[in-house]
């Protein structure tokens, strides 16, 4: 099955597509994804097979951690992108995809770094490190 889905930031300098299918979000309180999103991170992810990069004037990428990083959008400063360099796999901040997707938060990692003026959603798994069990589809 192949699904064509976009995405992009907001002044539209960042555009993707996805041809295949979406991970369920999973929502990140690292440090580092409170302070370059301002809050938290909800992100789906695909396989790098599936993504495709439509525009890309304005994307940036910022490494904190030696073999990862970010992109952004250094136009309007959308939150875009997290991905291992050369990995499997790319994560895409949920909001900038342009239509819904049936997706869900399927579970918050990190939570010992969360922000204290908000609660974790209950009923959904979490763990204070980055262990998850939500599985990339093929
Ligand atoms: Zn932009
Ligand atoms: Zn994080």
């Amino acid at each position: 099955m192949t699904t064509n889905i976009f995405g992009g930031c907001a002044c539209g300098g960042v555009r993707y597509a996805v041809s295949g299918k979406l991970r369920d979000i999973i929502a990140c309180h690292c440090e580092q994804c409170r302070r370059t999103s301002g809050h938290f991170v909800a992100a789906t992810a695909c396989r790098r097979e599936h993504f495709t990069l439509l525009q890309q004037s304005s994307l940036q990428w910022y490494s904190a951690v030696p073999g990862y990083r970010r992109g952004f959008c250094n136009v309007c400063g959308a939150s875009l992108f997290f991905e291992e360099t050369g990995g499997p796999r790319v994560s895409i901040a949920a909001g900038s995809l342009d239509a819904p997707q049936g997706l869900h938060i399927a579970a918050h990692i990190y939570t010992a770094e969360a922000g204290d003026y908000y609660a974790i959603e209950p009923g959904v798994p979490s763990s204070s490190g980055g262990a998850h069990n939500v599985a990339l589809p093929e």
